[in-house]
């Protein structure tokens, strides 16, 4: 399977609704990445708060019998529900490297030590040096290294050191190294959304996903879903086309809620069953 640059762009939010009336008989599997996809990313991650349309909507959502939800984040979960404390979803974070089920159950998949996380964080410190507008994340099972407010010609030359420099503790420690929006992220290399995403879909086999995300680390989600069998069940968040292996795009977080917000109206009239054609 290869990526490929197409990802059919929706024209509208109600353009996918009609899309998922055809397939509305199914319950319905919903993977939500967070960060780009539900809100605008942001120069500082704490500030990607849930505007009250994307609340409303996923409260609504999440008190659906035909419906589950999945919020799936590179964030940690403890983090990600400072933001969306919604009762009856699943929460995914470190990229599936932590689960919470419907019923507030958590599993963590990580069980190997990550004193590397430290050792990456003091090599990001030299490389950074006194440059400005750089940021370290250090999360329970991940370390990320953000550059969105640096300068761009300085952080060139500081994230070029910084791979070079930590290539070796990538191979001891089996790790990957993720590049995305101004972020280097590394992780248990055998962690990733993917992972996650078919464990739920074996939980839910009666139900056809819908995956959305704007993100390299989602790629590994719409892959495995279209290996599946379901390979018009993604969608891409970017305003522009780009190689991928999700099937659908969309610009940008707004139309996203746009479609929940259709979704829960649907929803709650009852229409997502009756809409379903002879
Ligand atoms: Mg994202």
């Amino acid at each position: 399977m290869s990526q490929r640059l197409a990802n059919q762009p929706l024209q509208s939010a109600q353009q996918l609704w009609a899309q998922l009336v055809i397939q509305a008989e199914e319950p319905l599997l919903l993977l939500l990445d967070y960060d780009g996809t539900l809100v605008p990313i942001q120069d500082k991650p704490d500030l990607a708060r849930p505007s009250a349309p994307l609340y409303e909507s996923l409260i609504t959502l999440s008190k659906q019998q035909n419906l589950i939800i999945a919020i799936v984040s590179g964030r940690d979960i403890r983090e990600l529900k400072s933001f969306l404390a919604i009762e009856g979803i699943y929460y995914v974070g470190g990229h599936g490297a932590e689960m919470e089920d419907l019923h507030g159950n958590r599993y963590n998949f990580v069980n190997q030590r990550i004193e590397w996380i430290e050792s990456l964080a003091e090599i990001a410190c030299q490389c950074i040096g006194s440059h400005e507008g750089f940021l370290l994340e250090r999360k329970k099972t991940s370390f990320a290294f953000h550059y969105r407010l640096a300068c761009p010609s300085i952080a060139s030359v500081v994230l070029e050191q910084y791979r070079k420099k930590i290539q070796r503790i990538l191979e001891i420690e089996k790790l990957e190294m993720v590049e995305g929006k101004k972020v280097i992220e590394v992780r248990p290399a055998y962690i990733n959304k993917g992972t996650a995403v078919l464990q739920l879909m074996d939980r839910y086999s009666q139900h056809r996903p819908l995956y959305m995300g704007d993100d390299k680390t989602d790629e590994d989600a719409f892959k495995a879903i279209a290996g599946y069998g379901f390979t018009s069940s993604t969608v891409l968040i970017s305003e522009n086309p780009k190689p991928s292996y999700a099937f659908y795009r969309m610009r940008n977080s707004q139309e996203v809620v746009q479609f929940l917000q259709i979704l829960s109206m649907r929803c709650s009239d009852g229409s997502i069953q009756s809409a379903v054609p002879p």
